[in-house]
């Protein structure tokens, strides 16, 4: 099957369920995050974000946006801490934007839109490789930035520099020595939830944490971004805008944060809670046990010699106190 997907009116988000009925699935990304409604919870952790830019490794133009690829094969760019348990590997970072400065972010705050967002993307090393992990449910950890309008951003310069070799799909270049610690925000306060990829194949493997404060990005800079081209050399061209996909339901999710002021050591965190309706949560509450349950009897099999049932799976972690009890009693 050719995943011609995209996001124009004949292939854009609407039309994904056609292949890809998940789309309308019950933890699917990204959502508006309401920041409202908020209640304390003590699981959160401060994130802990180490990258090696050595590890940096190429720029590439996918016909859906511009990523940055980095070397995976051991533990030099991770993850840790945060809402996850573990450590998640750097994948890749990408970006998704506007036609326009007032559009262009995929989880929008308090329905808010900014004209972009960066998606850095880490998985979890208790599975083999990144494909292994993307479509588990705790596989992936993607950190979200938005950029919103103001100065020039002088840190997005090696990126955009970059954009004239890779105009047309399909196109790469190396791109080495790049920290992408020079791209997040000074303050590291998030929200977090459990999502889905916002692209084809849309697994619900995503631990989503959304920082809360945004990076600068100037009007002539976001025109760089929208000089980028959906299309190959040999195509009519189609300027690359637009490329998000709007917020799905809640589903009865939760998200979390941590509060702003709190420093790294603190353990007092923001539990806010998201209800769509009543029978959503429920019918979502039971998909998620289903779905746990599943995951660990797979893991019973695999691993014979471990002691499954005393290891809580990350995802759980970031569930209020008495859900994990209710499932830890449902184990027993
Ligand atoms: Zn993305």
């Amino acid at each position: 099957m050719s995943n011609g997907w995209g996001y124009a009116d004949h292939n854009g988000p609407e039309k994904w369920c056609d292949n890809f009925p998940i789309a309308n699935g019950p933890r699917q990304s990204p959502i508006d995050i309401q920041t409202s409604g908020a209640s304390y919870d003590e699981s959160l952790k401060a994130l802990k974000l180490q990258y090696d830019p050595s590890t940096s490794l190429d720029i590439l133009n996918n016909g859906h946006s511009f990523q940055v690829t980095f070397a995976d094969d051991d533990d030099s760019s991770t993850l840790t801490e945060g809402p996850i348990s573990g450590k998640y590997r750097l994948k890749q970072f990408h970006f998704h934007w506007g036609a326009s400065d007032d559009k262009g972010s995929e989880h929008t705050v308090d329905g808010k839109c900014y004209p972009a967002e960066l998606h850095l993307v880490h998985w979890n090393t208790e599975y083999p490789s990144f494909g292994e992990a993307a479509s588990k449910p705790d596989g992936l950890a993607v950190v979200g930035v938005f950029l919103e309008i103001g100065a020039d951003n002088p840190n997005l310069q090696k990126l955009l520099d970059a954009m004239d070799a890779i105009k047309c799909k399909g196109t790469q270049t190396s791109f080495t020595n790049f920290d992408p610690t020079i791209l997040l925000p000074e303050s590291l306060d998030y929200w977090t939830y459990l999502g889905s990829l916002t692209t084809p194949p849309l697994h619900e493997s995503v631990t989503w944490i959304v920082c809360k404060q945004s990076i600068s990005v100037s009007s002539d800079q976001m025109k760089k971004f929208r000089s980028l081209l959906f299309t190959a050399d040999d195509e009519e061209a189609c300027c690359m805008v637009n490329n998000y996909r709007p917020p799905q339901p809640l589903k009865g999710r939760y998200a979390s944060a941590r509060p702003p002021g709190q420093g790294p050591q603190s353990t007092f965190t923001l539990h806010a809670v998201m209800l769509d309706n009543l029978p959503a949560v429920q019918q979502t509450r039971c998909a998620v046990w289903r779905r746990l349950d599943q995951h660990f009897r797979l893991k019973r099999k695999g691993t014979a010699d471990r002691q499954i049932p005393e290891q809580m799976p990350s995802v759980l972690l970031s569930f209020p106190a008495k859900l994990c009890n209710l499932w830890l009693s449902q184990q027993s």
